[in-house]
């Protein structure tokens, strides 16, 4: 199965397709992640990526659509692909419709976290990702423990785009942009609502017992 995880920045995608990768032998794409190796690689796309990441805009679709067909095309991670912030707008929906039928592949569902401002606001402000084992953690709601990060808390580091500023701008590219698309997914009957407020194991419950369902 292919799963999308949708909402809006710090809704806790990135961590629920962490949990979720190991109990369902998925494979992450999370096209955040693809885009900041770009910039760690010092590339040229990566300098022009950089400056539309840290002003929270969206980074333009021809360059997303090369890093999905790359994945999508190899047949290693085939009909096992968790999306984390993937698509982010209306173009990127129809397109991947394109590809999944493309590599006779299919998306089984689309599950939305709701989350409100206040909340997302401080997960993004807490936000701490390993950069050994690429984790996510949460300095104030999901700490990094011995019990639940082997590497230690040495290589924690934020984001540059969990600032103030820049999360105002995400947020309102996130409206603008990637919030519609859920309209189109509703239309497809591939829309799961999941309340994102609950904590990360009863939304990994709410969420697995979905996944498990569609398995079966
Ligand atoms: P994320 O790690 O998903 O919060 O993404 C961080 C930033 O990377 C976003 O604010 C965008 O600037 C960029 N980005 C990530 N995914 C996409 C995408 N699918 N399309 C366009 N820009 C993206």
């Amino acid at each position: 199965m292919n799963v999308i995880l949708f909402g809006p920045p710090g809704a806790g995608k990135g961590t629920q397709a962490d949990h979720l990768v190991k109990y369902f032998n998925l494979h992450k794409v999370s096209t955040g992640d693809l885009l900041r190796n770009e910039i760690k690689n010092k590339t040229k796309l990566g300098d022009k990526i950089k400056i539309l990441i840290n002003q929270g805009l969206l980074v333009p679709d021809d360059i997303i659509n090369n890093l999905i067909i790359n994945i999508l095309s190899n047949k290693k991670f085939y009909n096992r692909l968790i999306f984390d912030g993937y698509p982010r707008n209306l173009d990127q929906a129809i397109n991947l419709d394109y590809l999944v039928k493309k590599y006779n592949q299919k998306i089984s569902c689309v599950l939305s976290l709701k989350v409100e401002k206040e909340t997302i606001i401080k997960r993004i402000l807490g936000r701490q990702t390993c950069s050994k084992c690429g984790l996510i953690f949460n300095e104030y709601f999901y700490p990094s423990t011995n019990q639940n990060h082997s590497c230690g808390i040495k290589f924690l580091v934020k984001r540059s785009d969990d600032n103030d500023k820049t999360i105002l701008k995400r947020i309102e590219t996130y409206l603008a942009k990637t919030l519609p698309i859920l309209d189109y997914y509703k239309k497809l009957s591939l829309l799961h609502d999941i309340n994102g407020k609950a904590g990360i194991d009863q939304i990994f419950k709410e969420i697995s017992s979905i996944l498990a369902s569609l398995e079966g």
